[in-house]
């Protein structure tokens, strides 16, 4: 395994789990047991890949689980999921679009296509391939 020195202090830092926060729109969520690297020094070191993947597992959270979004949590998943407002409405339809602005009520339905996008950009599809008969 690689070690890493702290950035802080420039001691060795240890691979470890950690709990981690993200804060969507205006609920925070816990993810429990976050790999990272941790210097004894309390400077932890989060990988790019990874910050990406705890703010897309925390946005579809937080779009499965909570009754009230609003437009700051589908702009967080939109972020996280890193796509342009034209972007997202080329994917998921033009209603995403205008879901940032406040007045637009997001049904159920198009919160968990929103989920789905976001899980699926989560995922690893490297070995897998479709194939045409
Ligand atoms: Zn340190």
């Amino acid at each position: 395994m690689n070690t890493e020195n702290c950035p802080s202090c420039g001691k060795e830092m240890q691979w470890m789990q950690l709990d981690h926060y993200e804060t969507v729109g205006r609920y925070k969520v816990l993810l429990k047991n976050v790999s990272t690297y941790r210097c004894s020094c309390d400077t932890a070191v989060f990988s790019l890949d990874q910050l990406e993947h705890t703010e897309r597992v925390a946005a579809a959270y937080v779009l499965m689980n909570c009754e009230d979004i609003n437009s700051d949590v589908i702009k967080f998943a939109r972020k996280a999921l890193g796509l342009t407002k034209d972007e997202i409405a080329f994917k998921l339809g033009y209603t995403f679009w205008f879901f940032e602005n406040a007045e637009f009520e997001i049904k159920r339905i198009e919160r968990l296509a929103l989920v789905g996008l976001l899980l699926c950009e989560d995922s690893t599809f490297e070995n897998i391939k479709l194939v045409v008969k």
